[in-house]
């Protein structure tokens, strides 16, 4: 057995011992589990392992390079299949569009265990969004969150050309599921502007809504970004280029 193997195997059981006799020592731990062969460890465990996740700047250069790389074709094929059954410690949360032209893990060149991906058509948050990336940000400790539109977006071009043509969600006869995206995407349309970019504002502009939600609608996330220093950005992946650029806000 590996050495970091058998500690992580110690505090794995450590850590169910800590959490029968005392309080756990970090304010969003979850308990270890185990399930069959399957150890889960709390952010705390990892700290006592000295395995400390890497600042948010160090994340998004880490994300910037590997776009690069899969820009230039020159990707690392870091599709790994060593297990990951002990552990997992993504570095970064992504959550992005379902959209097939845009999975994060190809075009961030990133491998098996890296990022906790969380996909949905117009990269929406609703509460089972949040309530995703809480679960990944308290559990695993990532300090960078990306919320990723992308340009040719289905679902922001379908809301778009719904009220511009003057219907609902409600009047469109849409499944509740649907209503629930529309709605969402609709309130960063403005019909009012310039007609041949109002689809590229609305992707940029919905994406920074959901920047938005993330950062004032869960204290999880607050109380990380004011101690932990974790970063949700946005981001706008271009589906002709391959490149994803950055918001700076
Ligand atoms: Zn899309």
């Amino acid at each position: 057995m590996l050495f970091i193997e058998f500690f992580t195997a110690f505090f794995a059981e450590l850590g169910v011992l800590i959490v029968h006799v005392g309080p756990v020592p970090q304010k969003h731990s979850l308990m270890s589990q185990r399930h069959g062969d399957c150890v889960s460890l709390p952010v705390f465990i990892l700290n006592l392992l000295g395995v400390d996740m890497i600042p948010a700047l160090e994340a998004l250069e880490k994300l910037k390079e590997g776009n690069r790389r899969f820009v230039a074709g020159k990707s690392a094929e870091l599709h790994r299949t060593h297990k990951l059954v002990d552990n997992q410690e993504p570095f970064a949360v992504v959550l992005g569009c379902s959209d097939s032209r845009v999975p994060p893990e190809i075009l961030f060149d990133q491998g098996v265990g890296d990022m906790f991906v969380i996909r949905i058509a117009g990269n929406i948050v609703t509460p089972l969004e949040l309530g995703s990336v809480e679960f990944a940000a308290v559990k695993f400790g990532p300090r960078l969150v990306v919320v990723m539109g992308h340009t040719c977006c289905g679902a922001v071009q379908a809301t778009v050309e719904m009220l511009a043509s003057g219907k609902t969600a409600e009047t469109a006869g849409l499944s509740a599921g649907m209503k629930t995206i529309v709605e969402h995407i609709g309130v960063s349309v403005d019909l009012q502007a310039d007609q041949t970019r109002v689809v590229d504002q609305t992707i940029k502009a919905n994406v920074r809504n959901s920047v938005k939600s993330l950062r004032e609608q869960s204290q999880v996330l607050i109380d990380l970004s004011n101690d932990d220093g974790m970063m949700i950005v946005g981001a706008v992946y271009d589906i002709s280029t391959g490149a994803v650029s950055f918001l700076d806000d």
